[in-house]
């Protein structure tokens, strides 16, 4: 049996949903600056007395649903609130590093909500909604505010001001930062809001719970199908509405810095019950990673973005040179970035690192042993700064660093090359944040956010806890001011149905006992999605994967091998549902690259490049958000087009020169 034929009966039809308005983003009109304000008065509220009468489920615990279920919860609704690891401070938020974007101004240099407006609207290619960045610009300050409250320990100036650093695609200093450690930062303090709330009893919070479906009821979300990932136990829950703020899915690259559980199957899942998924194909690629090694890897490290402040990127002159770095003459060094980008040097956006990287490696200039490595080089800073400035900023990286690659970075440069990192794509949604499912809301990395079609450094956070804390309760209010508390309970037919389902699949899994491992098809599938729909693309190969995709897919239901039990802790079950998901969406990213014959953000489709080989991107043909549908079969998904449009930031080819 394979999944591609048996699941045409879970599509709802969300055309027949009345609520639903088509693909507009119902962002409200009038001046840019007020359009966020005005929305928020005209929505509606939920009496404080009555909010207890409505429940709100959350799945995943990270910044954007630890900040959600935390503030819900504070406001008197009913949360619950779920996560696969054994505690929501585990959630993969933790490992973001560099710092969080907000429009302060702390340094006086230039910074506005505007600016931080413009910078995100050029930074993404022109491929994101103006009014929702305004709207994110707007809250960073809100944000900054919060956390300090909470006690998270910001960077501090010597007056005591908190500090900031530069990250790529700004001339501005915005990015607050807790050493390289501001996601876990952030995370305690959301999480503390969250235990808070536990504690409380406004919030229940199911830890080692994964969710497999969504229960839609009458085109409205109304619960969810989970899995005790400790007793094996299929449990169904009901609510008047849903929240997904599940994270990217960076990881269907096999290889990738998201931590290793990260997956679609939340978001995915969804999308096959009728959230349309927004620009799948847009994925991050960040420049500064610890090259590959070899197949042993099972994932690869970040070296944050911040480093680009201090270190200097640069590779021999001399095509296959092979001598220790430290013996290279300074005039046979070629700085690239600084000698191509003058104005922003080697804080150029990651689309423009990352394609620069991978540019000189392809003459025949890479270094390490795969060749696809180049230097980041922090020998002038600690000249000028001294060593101790150097471990006060980035000590714990250098550290990692050294741990990993057995060298010492402070004698001798990092090596580096991009790596997949985050995902700008994910599930379709509004200006409320709500999808195409009526009741189904989604924030942080698993929408397909605000940031077109590249992420400038230290936004993701931003926008995490911006939807979590500052714009989901709001919307979320207005949703359910408008429908009756409670009406659906778990015996429902929609609830016996997807439990069944999931239950079915489970019991498939235990039964192919195949050859091959989760891991292997895994490892196939990502290899593939990295040499055709990765940092470069052609139509040949997009077309190539499409063809092995469903290919592999098929193999995958016929002969992988999952052991042990399905009551049981079992990480193999876990992952064989992950991966059957991510060939699924894999071919959906590669149908959505294939159709987008513009180069923009980081993909650079090799059909549409300038004369200097840099990116082409076609406005007349691509101003659109590709949204696809899902009809019931998974070769054939349906493409709706959101038209972009720019009132304030006219399109232009990006310069960073
Ligand atoms: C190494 C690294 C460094 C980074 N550094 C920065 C940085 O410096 N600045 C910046 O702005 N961004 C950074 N990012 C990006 C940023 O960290 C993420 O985009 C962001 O933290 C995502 O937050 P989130 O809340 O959307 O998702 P996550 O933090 O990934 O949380 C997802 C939650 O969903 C839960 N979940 C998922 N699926 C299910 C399911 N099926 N059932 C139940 N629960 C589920 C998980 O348990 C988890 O609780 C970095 C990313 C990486 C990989």
């Amino acid at each position: 049996m394979s999944e591609t034929k048996n699941e045409t009966t879970t599509r709802t039809s969300v055309r027949q949903i009345e609520f639903v308005k088509g693909l507009d983003s119902g962002a409200p009109g009038g001046p840019i600056e007020q359009r966020w304000d005005t929305h928020r008065f005209q929505m509606k509220l939920v009496n404080p007395s009555n909010r207890r009468r409505y429940t709100v489920i959350v799945v995943g615990s990270g910044l954007a649903g630890g900040a959600a279920a935390a503030t819900l919860g504070e406001q008197g609704y009913n949360v619950k609130c779920f996560c696969y690891q054994d505690s929501p401070r585990r959630a993969h938020s933790i490992a973001a590093q560099g710092g969080i974007n907000a429009a302060k101004n702390y340094r006086n240099d230039g910074d506005s909500i505007y600016r931080l407006f413009y910078d995100t609207v050029k930074g993404g290619d022109f491929r994101a909604r103006e009014s929702n960045v305004y709207r994110l610009a707007q809250v960073s300050v809100n944000i900054i505010d919060q956390c300090v409250a909470q006690g998270v320990p910001f960077a501090r100036e010597y007056g005591g001001y908190l500090d900031n650093r530069s990250f790529g695609g700004a001339q501005v200093s915005r990015t607050f930062y807790a050493r390289g450690q501001t996601g876990q930062q952030l995370l305690l303090g959301a999480y503390q809001a969250l235990e808070r709330q536990i504690a409380a009893g406004s919030v229940k919070m199911f830890p080692r719970t994964e969710m497999l479906d969504i229960v839609v009821v009458d085109g409205y979300a109304r619960g969810i199908i989970t899995r005790d990932m400790v007793t094996g136990k299929i449990e169904r829950h009901v609510a008047d509405a849903v929240v997904l703020a599940t994270g990217g899915y960076g990881n269907v690259f096999y290889l990738s810095t998201n931590a290793k559980g990260c997956n679609t199957t939340a978001i995915w899942r969804a999308h096959r019950r009728g959230a349309f998924f927004g620009n799948p194909c847009f994925t991050q690629i960040h420049p500064t990673c610890i090259p590959v090694t070899g197949d042993h890897q099972s994932k690869l490290t970040l070296m944050s973005e911040s480093l680009r402040n201090d270190g200097r990127i640069w590779v021999p002159k001399k095509v296959g040179e092979t001598r220790d770095p430290r013996q290279i003459p300074e005039n046979e060094r070629y700085y690239y970035l600084e000698e191509r980008y003058p104005s922003f040097g080697n804080l150029v956006p990651r689309d423009v690192a990352s394609r620069n990287a991978k540019q000189v490696c392809d003459e025949g200039r890479g270094v390490g042993p795969s060749g696809l490595g180049v230097y980041l080089d922090f020998s002038d800073s600690i000249k000028r700064l001294g060593k101790a400035k150097i471990v006060e900023r980035y000590g714990n990286l250098f550290d990692m660093y050294a741990q990993i690659t057995g060298e010492n970075p402070y004698e001798t440069p990092m090596r580096i090359y991009p790596a997949i990192h985050y995902t700008m794509g994910g599930l379709w949604v509004d200006y409320n944040l709500m999808s195409t499912i009526p009741g189904l809301f989604v924030a942080g990395e698993a929408n397909f956010s605000d940031h077109g079609a590249n992420r400038l450094g230290a936004s993701a956070l931003m926008q995490g806890l911006a939807d979590g804390y500052f714009v989901l309760p709001y919307t979320i209010a207005n949703f359910l001011a408008g429908i009756k508390p409670g009406g659906v309970d778990t015996n429902h037919a929609a609830f016996v149905e997807a439990e069944a389902e999931v239950n079915g699949r489970v019991k498939k899994f235990l039964s192919i006992n195949g050859k091959r491992t989760v891991d292997d098809f895994h490892r196939e599938l990502g290899k593939m999605m990295w040499d055709e729909c990765g940092m470069a693309r052609n139509e040949a190969g997009l077309k190539k994967a499409l063809q092995r995709i469903p290919e592999i897919r098929e193999e995958f239901w016929q002969n992988v091998r999952v052991p042990g039990e399905g009551n049981d802790l079992n990480q193999e079950l876990e992952k064989a549902g992950r991966v059957a998901d991510f060939l699924e969406l894999g071919e959906l990213m590669c149908v959505d690259a294939l159709q987008r014959s513009e180069s923009c953000g980081g993909h650079f489709r090799e059909e549409s490049q300038t004369a200097d080989g840099e990116a082409l991107r076609d406005d007349e043909n691509f101003s659109y958000v590709s949204t696809w549908e899902y009809t019931g079969t998974l070769s054939k998904p349906e493409l709706h087009k959101e038209p972009l449009a720019f009132e304030y930031v006219k399109p232009s080819q990006r310069s960073y020169k």
